[in-house]
């Protein structure tokens, strides 16, 4: 089977033979340096300043998401979320769930967030704001620069779900001045899922600090402490940490994260050419690198999903709802 969804993906050949090894044990020198490392070069390829920091959860990206708002957001906060499809949506019913006050910037499906959007949001005092970069529902890829203008504008603490597109379009963490960016492992890392990446500003550090977190497994506190020493709290998916280490590494040797970007974007260049006679739309007017979603005209969705899966040993995505 060849699987073209948004996740899990395909994976290299090393990180693949890791998953058939042995699973060591982690409370070792040896797994510490493998976490350091994977810190480093989670930082390097987000373009994170120095004082930043990377901690990994063994959750998926939701887990990363709902831990963000858990230790840096507080029902004093007035915060602003982007619901542009079902990742904007798990956002909002996290903001409920968490009472941290919020307003919801509700775009058509598929549609680009433009500066008209912010508007009515400057000097209102809001505190936050929180984006899915890629909202991988519809294949919306947002301006982060248009967002971290505004946020900077307005003294605004940035939280972005970046769990699709990390390493398949572009992003600069420190320069977009964004606190803290949530990845996972299946998407464009390419390896299975179980692991939540996120990388902190020193912002979102004096916020985690000073937060109340009501869930002892994804306090972020003790996560940050942990890993200090290359740790983390609670027995890690030991194997999956190392995966995500041989393809982190395999990145930088060929040519660091952009190399990696203009791989991707090769790739979907080549497939979004191919396809130009056949009875599809593309319903995104904003495109990233990681998704083509495609509305068929000809055939249900759900039918080409099947008829690919059984016919052609191929699984695509055949996202539901409108
Ligand atoms: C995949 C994804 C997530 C996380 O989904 P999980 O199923 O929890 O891994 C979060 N946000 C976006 C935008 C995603 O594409």
């Amino acid at each position: 089977m060849i699987n073209f969804t948004v996740g899990p993906v395909q994976s290299s050949a090393s990180v693949r033979t890791i998953g058939a090894e042995q699973v060591p044990y982690f409370r070792t020198a040896e797994f510490s340096e493998l976490m350091k490392e994977n810190e480093i070069l989670i930082k390097k390829f987000a373009k994170a300043t120095d004082d930043s920091r990377a901690v990994f959860l063994t959750c998926s990206g939701s887990g990363g998401m709902e831990t963000a708002v858990m230790n840096t957001l507080t029902s004093s906060d007035k915060a602003i979320v982007v619901n542009g499809g079902s990742f904007g949506t798990r956002f909002v019913e996290l903001l409920k769930l968490h009472e941290i006050p919020f307003v919801e910037i509700k775009l058509d499906l598929g549609k680009a967030l433009k500066s008209e959007h912010l508007a009515p949001f400057e000097r209102q005092g809001y505190t936050a704001f929180l984006v899915n970069k890629l909202e991988t529902s519809t294949g919306a890829h947002y301006d982060i620069d248009l967002i971290s203008q505004f946020c900077k504008r307005n003294g605004v603490f940035l939280i972005v779900d970046c769990v699709s597109t990390f390493l398949a379009d572009s992003f600069n963490m420190a320069e977009q001045e964004v606190d803290v960016m949530i990845t996972g492992s299946q998407k464009a890392l390419a390896c299975p899922p179980g692991v939540s990446v996120m990388c902190l500003s020193p912002r979102a550090i004096e916020r985690v600090n000073s937060t109340k977190c009501i869930c002892q497994y994804f306090d972020l506190k003790i996560a940050l402490k942990n890993q200090e020493r290359g740790q983390t709290p609670w027995t890690p998916a030991v194997n999956i940490l190392r995966q995500i280490n041989a393809r982190l590494k395999e990145i930088d040797s060929n040519g660091g994260v952009e190399a990696e970007i203009m791989r991707t974007a090769t790739l979907a260049n080549y497939f979004r050419e191919r396809i130009k006679e056949l009875p599809f739309e593309i319903v995104s007017d904003s495109l990233s690198n990681a998704v083509t979603p495609l509305h068929p005209i000809t055939i249900g969705a759900y039918d080409i999903f099947l008829k690919m899966k059984d016919e052609y040993g191929m699984w695509v995505c055949p996202n539901g709802g409108s």
